[in-house]
């Protein structure tokens, strides 16, 4: 019930009583201690019920405290609304705007839609009647706006009504043609006679704004019949007053007369006098058309008194027209010209206001696009900023993914070489490395006595060299088998090495055969070097390879000298003081004394 109280408003025109009446029933319905539902309740009741501006502001003012302190913000708004438009007629108008924005401030604080295009439509609806009509059809506009996209097309598609008489108020009538076909559309689909009557009416003033006098009057037939229809005789004496214009256009005096008397019996049946100066003024034109211009001075007399307390400016404008004519007529050319200037200021003047509205209307608009479109570009840069700080957190990412993958490659790659290194390193010493006594084999040996020489040489140290040879060696081969014969050159050589310095050299020139290089040893020393190497191999114990296993070696010593060409040369004298020692009964150590 509540709802359907609240859903009047524009679309429908219930009376007083009714609205009493039914607002009665809502009142019983509250339940008990439900403070939201009261407040409800009463927003409702203030905005209804009231004749009397002065009871209606006082309700007003407690209903807000009361929304107040239940800190109930749509209460408020709506008591704001409520006070705004007891206001209207009690205030001056800066005091009923204020009362109509603190309730839009709250509607849109509590972000109610409905209620802020509430505020909206009521606010645009008071500029409208001040001729403010840019402010009109700005509020007006965004009320449409809220109450479309709510969803609330009754509110939404009645404002449409409003706004086009904006428009036509300001004189921008291809506008309010726009709006009002749109709205007749919406009328005639829902079967609304009240928005249809005003709508079509308004039709006939726009016809008539344009000099389409027969369309105008089309109009008006029109609605007069469905006044007729419903028996509504407010509506009806609307039309009457209407249609008197288009008949004095077109010259028909008596009949404009006629029906302006309608009209005037009509209104003043219901008790209204708000168009007095209108049914003067006209009637005054149907006399002047008739030449009475006496009857017309009269009448316009009255008009003016009735436009000096409505203040109509446009109106007043016609007036001054009108009368100047009939003065013109009654020869007081003086009252005629004065009339005529009265009137050309006023048209000047209501041309310029429409000017500056329409200019207005323009700037909010613009001011109203520049916002929208600087949100838009808001939320489009704010957009690109997300966009571009992902690809950077994207790049960030594929950096890091590549300096982990650059480091594991880095890792394999630094592993690869350390293997290929030692794989070097065990090449080159196998390169140098007899494989079967694990010594220096004759390539190194001989390339470590070329440098050995030339050390020696160039730091006048002595070098002597030693020449080995197994004894019989052939002996174990043919005894023992020639794997035994391989493992007793390997024990030779490791025990010579042992009892070796570890600067003096090693190698294996031959098959039984050894090069021993002394550094920095003269030949006396390399001699007792030599017996110690000859003892060793003597004492070593093969026994474990095979039984009553024994050799010996045989020895050439030989010390470098100043004519020795090179290597060759000194090992040629150890090799023949090797021979002596064989010939001499092996096991022996002999020096080359060449
Ligand atoms: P001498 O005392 O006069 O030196 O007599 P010898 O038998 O040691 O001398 P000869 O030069 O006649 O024999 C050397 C033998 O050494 C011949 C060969 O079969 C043997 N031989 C050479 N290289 C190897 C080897 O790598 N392993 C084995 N088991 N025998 C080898
Ligand atoms: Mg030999
Ligand atoms: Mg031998």
């Amino acid at each position: 019930m509540h709802r359907h109280l609240n859903d009047l408003g524009l679309a429908t025109q219930p009376s007083h009583a009714q609205v009493l009446q039914r607002l009665a029933e809502l009142a019983g319905l509250r339940p008990a201690g439900d403070t939201v539902r009261d407040l409800r309740y009463r927003a409702l009741f203030c905005g209804w019920a009231f004749e009397d501006a002065k009871a209606q502001l006082s309700y007003a003012d407690a209903g807000l405290a009361r929304a107040r302190a239940a800190r109930n913000g749509e209460a408020e708004a709506s008591f704001h609304y409520c006070r705004a438009s007891a206001l209207e007629t009690l205030a001056p108008t800066e005091e009923v705007m204020a009362a109509y924005e603190a309730g839009i401030a709250i509607a849109r604080r509590i972000g109610n839609d409905r209620l802020l295009a509430d505020g909206f439509s009521l606010r645009g609806s008071r500029h409208s009647l001040l001729q403010d009509q840019a402010r009109a059809i700005r509020d007006l506009l965004e009320a449409q706006r809220l109450y479309r996209e709510g969803g609330f097309t009754s509110d939404s598609e009645a404002l449409l009504l409003d706004i086009a008489i904006s428009y036509r108020r300001m004189g921008d009538l291809d506008k309010a043609s726009d709006y009002l076909r749109q709205n007749e559309a919406y009328a005639r689909a829902i079967g609304d006679y009240h928005q249809l009557f005003s709508n079509l009416l308004q039709q006939g003033y726009l016809a008539e704004d344009r000099g389409e006098v027969d369309a105008a009057l089309d109009f008006y037939r029109t609605v007069l019949g469905m006044a007729n229809e419903r028996a509504s005789e407010y509506d009806a004496a609307s039309v009457h007053l209407a249609m008197a214009w288009p008949y004095i256009l077109r010259k028909e005096y008596r009949r404009a007369l006629r029906i302006i008397d309608a009209a005037r019996t009509q209104f003043a049946a219901l008790g209204d006098h708000a168009n007095d100066d209108m049914i003067a003024l006209r009637s005054g034109q149907a006399h002047a058309g008739l030449g009475e211009h006496a009857r017309a001075m009269a009448e316009y007399n009255k008009a003016a008194v009735a436009l000096e307390n409505s203040g109509n400016r446009r109106y007043q404008a016609l007036l001054y027209r009108a009368r100047a004519d009939s003065e013109q007529a009654l020869g007081r050319d003086a009252a005629a010209a004065a009339d005529l200037e009265r009137y050309i200021e006023a048209t000047e003047s209501l041309a310029s206001a429409e000017r500056s509205q329409r200019a207005e209307l323009l700037r909010y608009q613009f001011e109203d696009n520049h916002a929208r479109m600087e949100n838009e570009r808001l939320a489009s840069e704010q957009a690109l900023r997300e966009r571009q700080l992902q690809a950077l957190l994207q790049a960030r990412r594929w950096q890091w993914t590549a300096m982990a993958l650059a480091g594991i490659l880095l890792l394999l790659l630094g592993g690869l070489v350390v293997r290929q290194l030692t794989r070097m390193r065990r090449l080159r010493e196998m390169a140098a490395t007899d494989p079967l006594t694990g010594v220096a084999n004759r390539r190194s040996i001989e390339q470590h006595g070329d440098e050995a020489i030339a050390r020696a040489r160039a730091s006048g140290l002595p070098l002597c060299a030693l020449a080995l040879d197994v004894d019989h060696f052939k002996t174990i081969n043919d005894n023992h088998g020639h794997p035994c014969g391989d493992q007793v050159l390997a024990r030779i050589a490791v025990a010579c090495r042992d009892a070796l310095r570890h600067f003096d050299l090693l190698g294996r020139t031959g098959g039984e055969e050894f090069l021993v290089l002394l550094p920095d040893t003269r030949l006396e020393r390399a001699l007792s070097i030599a017996e110690r190497l000859r003892s060793t191999v003597e004492a070593l114990d093969f026994s474990d390879i095979a039984d009553g296993l024994a050799t010996t070696i045989s020895i050439g010593v030989v010390e470098l000298r100043a004519g020795d060409a090179g290597l060759q040369e000194l090992v040629g004298r150890a090799d023949s003081a090797l021979y002596r020692a064989k010939g001499n009964g092996r096991n022996r150590v002999e020096v080359d004394r060449a």
